[in-house]
């Protein structure tokens, strides 16, 4: 018989490659067939059964598809100056868990920006992964998708509020507390200059959450 530990790695093999060959958006989209991935899908998350840290981000970008590495970019580079680690530890599966809310690059809108994360992927996944991941201890949520899964109700009207809010989803009595995050791209350096209360509030607790949490 499988020890608790070795039955957690083999859900987390099993639901890794159930998510490897995942191809709904491309064969069933849920708004129909003109709403299908117009490129082959490729499931970028990094599924942990030991990080304490979970980043739950949006859904890659074309860099990310075409690496397979999460945060493989400008706005990753920002992110990992929030935090304050290497590469090197960022990469680390044992201590982050990178979990997007859409797990494919969702393609361009019009006007030559990334789609949101697709529909189907947080109903069909989240549950599950959230679930052979119990030891996550502080979940940070960037940017307003990932921020409506997991505060539900609790969120905000708008993102600013909601990252204003920090305080409140971090101190919880039950269930696992989240820090609310902008997103780090570069089409936020306006917003992070109108709101120096991040740098100057919320990126020291967020540091110090992520250097305990790594210890
Ligand atoms: S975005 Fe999610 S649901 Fe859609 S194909 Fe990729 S893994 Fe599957």
């Amino acid at each position: 018989m499988l020890a608790k530990t070795e039955q957690d790695e083999a859900l987390i093999a099993a639901l890794r490659r159930d998510i490897a060959y995942c191809r709904i958006c491309r064969d069933t989209p849920l708004k129909g067939e003109a709403d299908c991935l117009p490129h082959e899908p490729r499931p970028v998350a990094v599924i942990s059964g030991k990080a304490r840290l979970l980043i739950a981000g949006q859904a890659p970008g074309l860099r990310v598809h075409e690496s397979g590495l999460p945060f493989n970019d400008a706005s990753g580079n920002r992110l990992r100056d929030w935090l304050n680690v290497s590469r090197e530890t960022f990469y680390d599966a044992d201590r982050f868990a990178i979990v997007p809310m859409g797990f494919c690059f969702p393609g361009y809108d019009a006007n030559g920006s990334d789609l949101p994360p697709r529909l189907e992927c947080a109903p069909r996944w989240r549950e599950s992964v959230m679930q052979a991941m119990p030891q996550i201890e502080l979940v940070l949520a960037i940017g307003q998708y990932a921020q409506a899964w997991h505060l539900g109700a609790r969120r905000m009207k708008t993102m600013t509020e909601t990252v204003q809010n920090w305080r409140s989803y971090l101190h919880v009595n039950q269930g696992v507390p989240v820090l609310a995050l902008p997103h780090p791209s570069w089409r936020n350096s306006a917003w992070l200059k109108k709101n120096p209360w991040f740098e100057g509030e919320l990126l020291p607790v967020l540091r110090q959450n992520v250097d305990r949490l790594l210890s």
